[in-house]
Parts: C-alpha cells; structure tokens; sequence
C-alpha cells in the first residue's frame, strides 16, 4: 500500500445513492483517509500537475457485507455433484479442522486481496473460527489477529464480525469440530470480544452465528453488548427450511421472531440471507429498518433458494451483499443477480433499479457494517472508491449514459483497474500494489491440502 497524491481526476463518476446518472469531469480532493472535495465538470487542464487521471467510471467502493475468509479453499471442491447445504458444511468443518492462525492469516491474506481486485473496499468478516482444537483459547485471541492482519496487509477496511457459537444445535452440545468456534458462555465471549483493538480502518461487531447455535438468553447478552458499544450486530437468518422448523418446534416460532423477541433486531441489525422469511417476519425487519445481506452466488450454490428481496425492499429493509463462501468472489454478479433472481421468480423485469441495486453493494453494506461516512463520494465520506475500466471486450461500447446500467448488467470485477481505499492505492492498473494474489491463493490453499 502506498502515499497517493491528493487529487483525482475521474473521466465518468458515479458518486453514490443520490445520484440517478454519471457526471463527468469530477475532480476528487483528499485530506488522510476522507474525501475533501467533490467537482464536478472539471476539465483536465483545470487539474494540478500531480493529478492522477483515472479512464473509464469511478465509483464508491463495493462492501462485502457477509464473508468466511476461510471457505475460499473450498471453491472447486464442493460445487460439483450432488449433496447439500449439510454435506458442504461437513467439508467445511474438515478444513477448518486444520487451520492455524499462520495459515489462517496466508490465506485470508490471500482472499482479501481477490477481493481488493475485483473493487471490494470493506469486508465484513463473520469470524467464528477463534478458537484451537478442542475449543482452547490461543494466547492474544491469535486467529482473531490474523484476520486484522490479513486485511491490513491486503488493504481492505474490516469489520471484525465476532460470533458467538456457543451450541451444535438448539439444545444440543458443540461437536468435536464446533468446539473451535465456542467461547463456552457468552460472557466468555463478551469478555473477549471486548478486547479486540479498533481502528481507522478496523471495527469490531458482533455476530449471533444463528438460533441454532445461540441460545435466547444469550442473544439478549449480545444484543445489549452491542448497542452498549454502538456496534454492528448480524445473524445468519432463515437460510434453510430446516433452521425455521427447528426453531418452530423449540420456540414455537421463526428465528426473526425469536430474535426479535431477545431485542436483537433493531437498525443496527441484518439478518443474513433472510432467504425463507415469512410475511410477518418480512414486515418485522422492515419496520425496524434492519439490514438483510443477501449472498446470491452462495445460495445459488447451497440450493439455498431465492430470497423475497423486493417484498424486503418494499416495506424499509436495507439490502446488501455478500459473498459469503466464496464459491465466487464477484460483487457485481451478486448484484444483478438480485434483480435477476427477481425476474425468474415474478415473471417480471425492474423490480430493482441500477440506483438501487448499486446503492446495495456500495453505501448500504458499509452502513450494515458499521461505517454510515462509506459507500458515497461526498464530502467529508471515506475516501474508498474504485475505477471500472471501460476498454474490456464487455464494457467497450459503454458511454456515459448507458454506465450506470452497465455497471450493474455487464461489468465483473476483473473490470476493475484501480482501487483506493482510505486515500491509499491498493490496486493500480488491475494489479494488487503489495500481494501477488493468484500465487499467494495457489500457495495457502495448497499447504492445507498437503
Ligand atoms: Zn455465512
């Protein structure tokens, strides 16, 4: 990661969720890690001789809002056959079975800067793997400071998404494998998670891994902690059938309203996948305002099924997106594909409009994960932005009034040609500035398979 100069000259910008078009000619003054100025129709002869000129549409950087940095040793292995979200989650547990926080930390390293790549500027990692074999703490919460290390060194804003795991299931011990993921009582938990260093670039929030694996009374624990800590909370929801019919039959109702029972869902909630939500859970999460990060590509892949994102959208809830594992790492195909899920299931086009949908994947993540001053290029807003190149074979017919719909239908992250995040240049001309990231994936993931 390096100094940059202070001012940039974007060709075409698209400068966040207030704005309906591209501008052209904007000029983009930084101070540190914020955005000083915003100009629009600047000409280059206009600029500082220190400028640096970026071709094609600067945008705010993408968030991905719901990350297992780990899984991404699991692309390849898992897609092809049959099996279930159940089977996958076996493989899952083999891996992460023989993860160290040396190996952890190589390759989330690595995984942060694919993300880096394709325009990812914030990540929040669902963190659930803190513990060692058989559920010992590691001296200095050492797989909690991998993370915070692999980002540093890839260049990508982190929340730090800490997970309480405390169950195998509702009522039921941990297992061999989940006793790595428990901190055996949530005031354990509390205690640990308390520690955790923040940041200019760092924060930390708090995760309920899911009602299967958190009982009530220690989802209150959590909720008051972070609103206590005015911290991100976020769950995993309703990703399959199986979760609500559990949690019927223990609780007598949804996992929403357990969980809002226990007062977790408020605007500083999302409740990940929200994917088989029913109509009161929906207006639930609306009229609190509640994030709910949906992660197409992953649910595409679990046969997870199709989340009800515009009955979401329609009555106040904040959609973002996220990878999750990692089976693609591409924010752009998890956008569009929230309008074209859409259009499979209702027969009908629009229902999410490219303002929308890029508002999804840019300044609603970083508000799910804790940073309001992200997502936008406004002044006084983190200086996170992205540049899409528009000279691919995809993009290069693209003018300026038709790339705001480009963005989202067309453009995938290998389009992206320079990313800054906190004023610093982290990707320039389609290369990552410090990590050689095709090798440092090669080499990570092949050491857990030795
Ligand atoms: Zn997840």
């Amino acid at each position: 990661v390096t100094a940059s100069p202070a001012t940039f000259w974007c060709e075409l910008a698209w400068l966040g969720p207030s704005h309906g078009s591209v501008s052209s000619g904007v000029a983009l003054t930084l101070a540190g890690d914020r955005i000083a100025s915003v100009e629009e129709g600047v000409e280059p002869s206009e600029l500082p001789s220190d400028a640096v000129r970026l071709s094609g549409v600067t945008m705010p950087g993408l968030a991905n809002a719901h990350s297992h940095a780990f899984h991404r040793a699991l692309r390849g292995r898992t897609q092809a056959g049959t099996g279930s979200f159940w089977t996958w989650r076996d493989e899952m547990y083999r891996l992460a079975s023989v993860l160290d926080p040396t190996s952890y930390e190589a390759l989330a390293r690595a995984t942060f800067a694919e993300m880096a790549l394709g325009g990812i500027t914030c990540v929040g990692e669902f963190h659930y793997l803190h513990h060692g074999p058989g559920g010992q703490p590691y001296d200095d919460d050492a797989m909690s400071g991998a993370i915070v290390a692999a980002a540093d060194e890839a260049g990508i804003r982190l929340t730090l998404v800490d997970t309480c795991y405390l169950h195998g299931g509702i009522g039921v011990a941990p297992n061999e494998m989940q006793l790595r993921f428990s901190d055996g009582s949530v005031d354990e938990w509390a205690r640990r998670v308390s520690a955790l260093p923040e940041s200019a670039a760092v924060r930390v929030g708090a995760a309920i891994h899911s009602v299967r694996a958190v009982d009530p009374a220690s989802m209150r624990t959590i909720a008051a902690w972070a609103a206590h800590r005015d911290a991100p909370l976020h769950a995993h929801v309703s990703e399959q059938p199986i979760e609500n019919e559990q949690c019927l039959a223990a609780f007598g109702c949804s996992p929403v309203e357990l969980l809002a029972g226990c007062g977790v869902i408020s605007e500083r909630f999302t409740a990940v996948h929200a994917t088989h939500v029913n109509d009161h859970d929906i207006a639930v999460l609306g009229s609190a305002s509640a994030g709910c990060c949906l992660c197409p590509t992953t649910e595409r892949d679990l046969a997870d099924g199709i989340g009800p994102s515009a009955a979401l959208a329609g009555v106040g809830a904040r959609l973002c997106l996220g990878s999750d594992s990692h089976a693609v790492i591409d924010l752009f195909e998890e956008t569009r594909a929230v309008e074209l899920d859409e259009r499979l299931r209702s027969l009908r086009r629009g229902t999410h409009d490219a303002r929308s949908l890029l508002s999804m994947a840019t300044a609603n993540g970083y508000s799910s994960l804790g940073w309001p001053d992200g997502g936008r290029l406004d002044v006084g807003a983190l200086a996170d932005f992205i540049t899409v190149g528009l000279d691919s074979v995809r993009l290069a017919d693209i003018n300026g009034d038709e790339a705001l719909s480009a963005l989202v239908f067309v453009a995938t992250g290998a389009d992206v040609r320079h990313v800054v995040v906190g004023g610093d240049v982290v990707v320039r001309d389609h290369a990552h500035v410090s990590v050689d990231v095709a090798a440092e994936l090669r080499s990570s993931i092949r050491a857990l398979r030795a």
